[in-house]
């Protein structure tokens, strides 16, 4: 897909605020850092909408990206952060539960885990509740620029298993410098928005 239009249209962080349009969503979520703002950035081909390295700390929203008038991104805030408090990660939690569980708009999520290593314990504890729930899930795998071709078997191989993934379930190598994977990850998204 070839993007012309997106903007941000509005950060939520309870339902109440999520846009009435009843367009499609497709949600992006990963652990801090992972390159989730890049993805976003590479895939609308623009450098800065979504902010690159958001600092911990800063508000916790949920993001609605308007793309074309036909369909949202939601950039679901990055889990990970050592330093955010049990209160803050709880009301994190609620956020996403809340989101994920109940938007009826939401026909898939796009699973961010970094190439170069194994999938954190958050990673796993992701991909299984899109599982458990029937959520369907597009992994990306981020900054495969880092990794040499000839490994980037033994790093697919490495990822899956310790995700325990379903071999329904697309894969995507992704680089945002090389931009690899961006025609492959546009498909697999226009999937979920026939
Ligand atoms: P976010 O916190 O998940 O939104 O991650 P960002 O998109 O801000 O990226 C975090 C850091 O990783 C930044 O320094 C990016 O420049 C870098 N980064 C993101 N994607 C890639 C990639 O595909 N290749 C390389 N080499 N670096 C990347």
């Amino acid at each position: 897909m070839k993007v012309n239009q997106a903007e941000i249209v509005m950060s939520a962080v309870s339902k109440a605020q999520y846009p009435d349009t009843h367009l499609k969503e497709i949600a992006l979520a990963g652990r801090s850092n992972v390159g989730k703002s890049s993805f976003i950035n590479t895939l609308l081909g623009r450098k800065n909408l979504a902010r690159t390295s958001s600092k911990p700390g800063k508000t916790q929203t949920l993001n609605f990206y308007l793309i074309e008038n036909q369909f949202y991104f939601v950039d679901v805030p990055g889990y990970g952060y050592a330093k955010v408090s049990k209160k803050e990660r709880a009301k994190w939690g609620k956020m996403i539960d809340e989101y994920l569980l109940e938007r009826e708009e939401l026909e898939a999520v796009v699973s961010l885990v970094d190439f170069r290593h194994e999938p954190s314990k958050e990673d796993c504890q992701m991909y299984q509740f899109l599982k458990y729930y029937d959520i369907p899930v597009i992994v990306v795998a981020t900054k495969a620029d880092k990794i040499p071709r000839g490994k980037w078997n033994k790093h697919e191989s490495m990822i899956k298993k310790a995700l325990d993934f379903d071999k329904e379930d697309d894969f995507i190598i992704f680089s945002s410098v090389t931009k690899q994977g961006k025609e492959e990850a546009w498909q697999a998204i226009e999937h979920y928005l026939a």
